[in-house]
């Protein structure tokens, strides 16, 4: 165990600040405020002062003591699983791995403090917006070579004839012989994939045995333990993606329809290359030799530009979410998934017994967003 909690640690560079501070939500339209906005930028209502996105947690009686103490000695076990399989599976499976992060992160909450190293919870934040970068990533075609990975020779160069012969043997020099080029894989290719991780996490861990706590899963054993707190607290620390752009963030740019290429706008650009009329000597002479052809300096000679709207990605920031990847909060409760018991009006015991509505908790799940704290729908 300890040399995994060690490789984890090693990746913090990468700042996850998304589930680790406190979090300041719009009473209004219920969408995440930046750290330091005095007004939602959505709809210009007055926020709230940040406050801990945990609720603090109230003494439980000594008879539940042995339950919460149990409650954390399993979710100590299951982060400790889920994270050995996610970094089992990042390189082959990022989709996969992805869920197993986000679980242990959720259950982390579970588990008192001092049980691992501080470095853990970052650690844990870290691995999973590598993961999700993995399902992100892929490969363009080459421009250039138009996927060929071969030189491209300019014939304008050899002789008067125009256009590009593939040379074979000599590698294209912007793809370095691979016909293709690091960029994002297409939306709906990365939705697809993470819908797909998400499926595949949920069967292999009910086959398990395990059971939902809103998208968490858990064994049974922890499940029946479980008070309205603790469910809405590893509920809330689940990520609920973006209905829209399912945690990609992103959506097709439209400008050029996802392809992050444009035609070339450079003035008298034909596919790439400029005709220049030389204005000296007789009309009959100017036709037979004097069209001298020119690349264009625009284009490089491409015929296309990189999308300005999308800066040649393809993708733009998704405007349902504002780019995210993470559903609005649920407004009712402000993304607690907690609110006062009405049966007993939050005091825990009606006619000196204890609640049977919230058991005593004086809090119920959410109804509005039945604990996860987010608008799922
Ligand atoms: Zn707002
Ligand atoms: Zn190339
Ligand atoms: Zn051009
Ligand atoms: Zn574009
Ligand atoms: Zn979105
Ligand atoms: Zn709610
Ligand atoms: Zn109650």
């Amino acid at each position: 165990m300890a040399s995994v909690w060690r490789c984890l640690s090693m990746s913090l560079l990468v700042a996850g600040v998304l589930w680790a501070q406190g979090l300041i939500v719009c009473g209004k339209c219920g969408r995440e405020a930046r750290a330091g906005d005095a007004v939602c930028r959505h709809c210009k209502e007055a926020l709230p002062k940040p406050k801990a996105d945990t609720p603090t947690a109230v003494e439980q009686p000594t008879a539940q003591a042995d339950d919460k103490a149990e409650v954390g000695r399993l979710a100590a076990g299951i982060v400790e699983a889920n994270v050995r399989l996610a970094r089992e599976l990042e390189a082959k499976q990022p989709e996969l791995a992805l869920c197993y992060y986000q679980n242990a992160m959720a259950l982390m909450r579970l588990v008192p403090a001092g049980t691992f190293p501080d470095t853990v919870s970052e650690a844990i934040l870290t691995g999973s917006a590598r993961a999700l970068s993995l399902v992100q990533r892929g490969t363009v075609p080459c421009k250039r070579c138009n996927g060929s990975g071969r030189y491209q020779l300019d014939l304008s160069k050899v002789d008067s004839s125009k256009g590009l012969k593939s040379v074979s043997g000599v590698p294209c020099p912007t793809c370095k012989g691979a016909g293709t080029l690091p960029g994002l894989k297409e939306v709906s290719k990365a939705k697809m994939q993470l819908l797909q991780g998400r499926t595949e996490f949920e069967q292999r861990q009910m086959v398990a045995g395990d059971v939902k706590v809103g998208r968490v899963l858990v064994p049974p054993a922890l499940d029946k333990l479980l008070s309205n707190q603790q469910r809405a607290l590893i509920m809330t620390g689940m990520p609920m993606p973006c209905r829209e752009c399912q945690q990609t963030a992103r959506q097709a740019c439209t400008a050029c329809r996802g392809s992050g290429w444009k035609p070339c706008d450079f003035e008298g650009c034909t596919q790439g290359v400029l005709k220049e009329t030389r204005r000296t000597g007789a009309r009959k002479e100017r036709r037979l030799n004097e069209e001298a052809v020119k690349k264009c300096p625009r284009c490089d000679g491409l015929g296309e530009i990189p999308c300005p709207v999308c800066k040649g990605s393809g993708s733009v920031a998704c405007s349902k979410c504002d780019g995210s990847g993470l559903a609005p909060r649920c407004t009712r409760c402000t993304g607690t998934g907690l609110m006062p018991c009405r049966r007993c009006k939050g005091t825990g015991d009606v006619k000196g017994a204890p609640c049977p509505e919230c058991k005593g908790e004086t809090q119920v799940l959410c109804p509005a967003c039945r604990g996860e704290g987010a608008q799922s729908r």
